[in-house]
């Protein structure tokens, strides 16, 4: 034992009584206790120990400092972003929402999650300065015209072969991210939508971005727009919609929906190219392949070390779980896609903590795992604190969620052409496309997931919207029968709570724990509580 532990020791016991986790093994307490009923908003912050919650404290002051360099670099346009967007004051909520997220993390788990949480903070608060400082609705800024938006389940990261451009995925800020910090953001866009004529019964994420659209809340730059129809048809409406309202010259990124085959690769290959000449003739500029390599040695070792990541995740020793696994992964990999050399930093780090704990065979949340599951849940597992409730409530550790396992091959970073073909792959199995949409191959391939990463449950988000994924549900459950894993349907309505609400979302775990597998869960105080009215 370091000096230090054995110094704090007699403190961390004398006051083990106000620690959530301590308090439910001892029927004291739990980790719903400090929380005002209904609420999101705790009365005080959570005792992890001594070290753990000063390093959480450590962590909280260095989001903040992103918080206030966000407003330093564009004081004025952040001011009249907020008087705006409405979006914008969620974002306010993202300290409660990191505190929600890791409750119950002690130790690597807490540092890991805190050093991803941090990349994602200092990345976002800088794009929230970027994009109103350039937006044309307050003003326009000096790269106002450098701009190049894009949908947002298009990489970025071939778009990073034009120098002096940046690309800017058009909806992260006010709907693909904000939607996870506050459940209460886009039902308001999914009701102008509707207002508007949108039938109610279309997938939230596609009528929530309609709605942001009609409710001329994305923020306006560049010459061009790049939409595209991933990764599904209710996607291809929503670009059609949001293409009329902002009414700038639009290249549609068409990928083939059946990407596996190989015959789809040409096609797809030659829609990328045809868009970086549309971008080269809207903006004057031509494609630099050295300068594409550049972040293309980025994204690879993002994903070198991805790969080594799952190895542990395969055995019970990594700290890297749940969901400071899953939101880092698919920020770092849908919109950082090699872009920000901070993360391949953070990558570095948290890899020799992930060895190190392999090495001393560490059991993560305090040895108390009963079960190891495969996620295939979207938007609704973040504002649920999903990962981390199942977690603390009937100890389901979230191996790998469906979004981690986006493109994972290697881009050359030497011929143009064979990287032309491993970017239309990597570009093909972006968010929801490849385990959502493009042929019964993708979706069977969680049986296979599952398997390789030893976990006997799955959970399966029931989107009640998502058409493609509502016409599997019967022959998913058939299948979960004969492999011999635990299958819990997930219902929810993605993006819009009122339909299903969280404690809907919890009900379908706690029937199947307590009726099905007659399990006692570890914290009586979350089984079933109303937080309705929290962010
Ligand atoms: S949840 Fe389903 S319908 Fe909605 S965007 Fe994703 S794939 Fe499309």
């Amino acid at each position: 034992m370091k000096a230090i532990d054995k110094l704090i020791a007699p403190l961390d016991k004398a006051l083990e009584r106000f620690d959530p986790l301590w308090q439910a093994e001892h029927g004291t307490g739990g980790l719903r206790s400090r929380y005002y009923d209904k609420t999101g908003v705790a009365k005080w912050r959570e005792w992890r120990g001594v070290k753990d919650t000063l390093y959480d404290y450590t962590a909280w002051i260095k989001n903040i400092i992103c918080m206030v360099q966000m407003v330093a670099m564009a004081p004025l346009p952040i001011l009249k972003g907020f008087w705006e967007y409405r979006w914008m004051g969620s974002y306010l909520g993202t300290f409660m929402f990191i505190d929600r997220l890791f409750e119950g993390y002690r130790g690597p788990e807490l540092r890991i999650a805190h050093m991803n949480m941090h990349a994602i903070v200092q990345s976002l608060t800088k794009r929230i300065a970027f994009a109103l400082k350039n937006d044309a609705r307050l003003g326009g800024g000096p790269d106002t015209e450098n701009i190049i938006p894009h949908d947002e389940t298009i990489t970025p990261l071939f778009l990073k072969g034009f120098k002096g451009l940046y690309p800017f995925p058009l909806q992260t800020l006010p709907e693909f991210i904000i939607c996870d910090v506050d459940q209460h953001i886009e039902p308001y866009y999914v009701d102008v939508a509707e207002s508007f004529g949108l039938p109610a019964d279309v997938c939230s994420r596609c009528a929530a971005e309609t709605g942001v659209a009609i409710d001329d809340a994305f923020p306006l730059f560049g010459k061009v727009m790049l939409s595209t129809n991933m990764p599904c048809n209710a996607s291809e409406a929503t670009s059609m919609f949001q293409r009329r309202r902002i009414g700038k010259p639009d290249f549609p990124i068409t990928l083939a929906m059946q990407h596996n085959e190989k015959e789809a690769l040409p096609y797809s290959r030659q829609t990328l190219l045809d868009a970086i000449a549309f971008v080269e003739e809207h903006y004057g500029v031509k494609y630099d392949w050295d300068e594409f390599f550049k972040y293309a040695k980025l994204m690879n070792e993002q994903n070198t070390i991805e790969l080594e990541k799952w190895d542990f995740f395969k055995t019970p020793y990594s700290p890297l779980s749940g969901v400071s696994e899953s939101l880092y992964r698919l920020y770092s990999w849908q919109s950082v896609n090699g872009q920000d050399p901070y993360f391949n930093k953070v990558d570095r780090k948290v890899i020799e903590i992930i060895r190190k704990a392999y090495e001393q065979k560490y059991l993560p949340f305090g040895g108390k795992t009963r079960h190891r599951a495969f996620l295939w849940g979207p938007s609704a597992v973040y504002y649920t604190d999903f990962p981390t409730w199942v977690q603390n409530c009937w100890g389901i550790t979230i191996v790998l969620n469906m979004d981690s396992t986006m493109g994972f091959n290697m881009i050359d970073t030497e011929d143009p052409e064979k990287a032309l073909d491993d970017l239309t792959r990597f570009t093909e199995k972006a968010c929801m496309r490849h385990h959502a949409v493009g042929g019964w191959d993708n979706i069977n391939a969680l049986w296979t997931w599952a398997k390789e990463f030893n976990c006997d449950m799955i959970l399966f988000n029931d989107n009640i919207a998502c058409k493609g994924m509502l016409g599997t549900h019967a022959l998913m459950e058939e299948q979960a029968r004969e492999m011999g894993f635990h299958f819990i349907f997930v219902e929810h309505d993605l993006e819009d709570s009122r339909t299903v609400s969280r404690q809907d979302m919890r009900n379908c775990v706690n029937n199947y724990m307590s009726v099905v597998l007659g399990e006692k869960p570890l914290d009586p105080t979350i089984v079933e509580f109303d937080d309705a009215a929290a962010y």
